[in-house]
């Protein structure tokens, strides 16, 4: 496969010749080099997809359709692949991936079956004598920009929509995992036109904000940090680009005094550390009712110690490195910082030591509602369990934050559950669940998790600009 960016249907190193090192989280060693692309780069991709967008944004919606079910196909065929290439760069184990890896091929099922499906409002009489009807047209260049917690998964969330809906697209991966993406570049080749899909691979403050502040880039779709989107929403403010945010999350599990408490151990001690924690809807801040407070941090803790760790291809292990040793020395500190605040850590609570960026699967009880790691998304294999009062302190303590990506109600009542699904301010509320998702039902978030939604058909409808046609009679 090769490691350059991937511009008009070429393969070309950065114009500067300069390289990022790809390293393998789980051991600590450079697995690679890709192009450490900057603005130069960016401008010609940008060139390409520019000049891609009038034949493509003219093919009818069956054509495009029929390229991304191509796509889901060569992404299938390819997945043994793709999980090695994810496994090695993100430290997934093998045992976890399978769910990932048949999301994404979804996903590029899904858009091409929704490419065919856009709607509006019908055309009509709206104004005596006059004819009203709306078109939903592409923006023209998008700018994808996508993170490393979910390489393939996240950027096919961003690519696979702007295509379907007649956009052209470059793609920057994260520049500590753009392998996956530069596959993708590589399997689409003989399906898409050139220009259609580029991939510059870089770094954020270079490649990214050169596609950022690029004139004729119409959209920039983020996934990422908080942070990273209030960079790229006021740079895009000068251009007033489109702009689509799917940032981080700190997602309550709310488990009320009557609910099944075997139920939500047994789903935290698999979601909360899926994927080394490192997943924005992970349900990682626990309010426990004050009856069930302390057999859920008995459960959960026992489950915990369960969890088995280490080399990611082994097929018995459950939970990998962190993505990074920057990543590593956040959790540490995080943790290290709630203990000294006067929480206490029933399992973990520490690095792993070795080789590797491992960090263990921990719990941490007790801090308060302002603590950091309370208030700040730690994305590592960490939970935090606070005991509430009552119903009105539990909603509070969820609603708390910045955040307001995913949260989750465990009760038996449906009463409560439905009060508490009308209330709490974040993009999916689960009943008596945490994390499953499907392609139809939107993903995004409330308050500053960012605005627009990833999957369904309302991701299509945000690559799309509505057009009023009024023909007079
Ligand atoms: P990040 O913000 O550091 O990086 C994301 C992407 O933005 C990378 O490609 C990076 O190079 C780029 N970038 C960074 N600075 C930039 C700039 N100034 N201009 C343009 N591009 C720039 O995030 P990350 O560490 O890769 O990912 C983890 C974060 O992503 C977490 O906060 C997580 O919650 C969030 N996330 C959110 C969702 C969601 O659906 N809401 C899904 C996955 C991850």
């Amino acid at each position: 496969m090769p490691k350059q960016n991937f511009i008009g249907g070429k393969w070309l190193d950065a114009k500067s010749g300069a390289t990022d090192k790809v390293v393998n989280p789980a051991t600590g060693e450079v697995l690679d080099e890709v192009a450490s692309s900057d603005a130069a780069d960016v401008v010609d991709a940008v060139d390409a997809a520019k000049g891609a967008f009038a034949e493509w944004s003219a093919t009818t919606p069956r054509q495009r359709a029929e390229a991304l079910l191509k796509i889901a196909d060569a992404v299938e065929k390819d997945l043994d692949n793709i999980q090695n290439l994810e496994i090695d760069n993100v430290g997934k184990p093998v045992s976890i991936i399978e769910f990932e890896m048949d999301l994404t091929v979804d996903n590029w099922r899904f858009f091409a079956g929704a490419a065919r499906c856009l709607d509006a409002a019908a055309a009509g009489e709206y104004m005596e004598d006059h004819t009203s009807f709306l078109r939903r047209d592409p923006l023209g260049v998008v700018a994808s920009i996508a993170p490393w917690n979910y390489p393939l998964n996240m950027a096919t969330w961003k690519v696979g929509p702007a295509l379907a809906a007649g956009n052209t697209v470059v793609l920057k991966p994260s520049e500590l995992t753009p392998l996956s993406a530069l596959r993708l570049a590589e399997i689409t080749a003989d399906i898409l036109p050139p220009g259609v899909l580029n991939v510059v691979t870089g770094q954020g403050e270079t490649a990214g904000n050169a596609l950022v502040t690029h004139p004729e880039v119409a959209m920039v779709s983020l996934t990422g940090d908080v942070a990273t989107g209030k960079v790229i929403a006021k740079a895009a403010a000068d251009s007033l680009k489109r702009v689509h945010l799917e940032l981080g999350g700190k997602a309550p599990v709310i488990v009320f005094d009557d609910a099944d408490v075997e139920a939500v151990v047994a789903s935290l001690a698999e979601g909360a550390y899926y994927n080394s924690g490192q997943d924005c809807t992970a349900p990682c801040r626990v309010l426990a009712g004050p009856k069930v407070h302390d057999a859920f941090v008995n459960g959960i803790t026992d489950a915990v110690r369960d969890i088995k760790t280490g080399d990611p291809h082994d097929p018995d292990v459950a939970m990998g490195p962190v993505v990074s040793e920057d990543q590593l020395a956040r959790v540490t500190g995080m943790v290290d910082r709630a203990r000294e605040g006067g929480a206490e850590v029933t399992i973990g609570g520490a690095a792993r030591g070795g080789a590797g960026f491992f960090y263990e699967p921990s719990v941490v009880v007790g801090p308060t509602q302002d603590a950091e790691i309370v208030q700040r998304e730690v994305f590592g294999p960490v939970i935090t369990v606070q005991r509430f009062a009552d119903d009105d302190e539990a909603l509070a303590w969820a609603n708390g934050v910045d955040y307001g990506l995913a949260s989750s109600v465990w009760t038996k009542d449906v009463g409560r559950a439905m009060k508490m699904a009308a209330r709490l301010q974040f993009g999916t509320v689960w009943i008596n669940d945490h994390i499953p998702i499907v392609s139809e039902l939107p993903h995004g978030g409330f308050k500053q998790s960012g605005y627009g939604k990833d999957m369904s058909i309302y991701a299509i409808e945000h690559y799309t600009e509505l057009k009023h046609v009024m023909v007079k009679w």
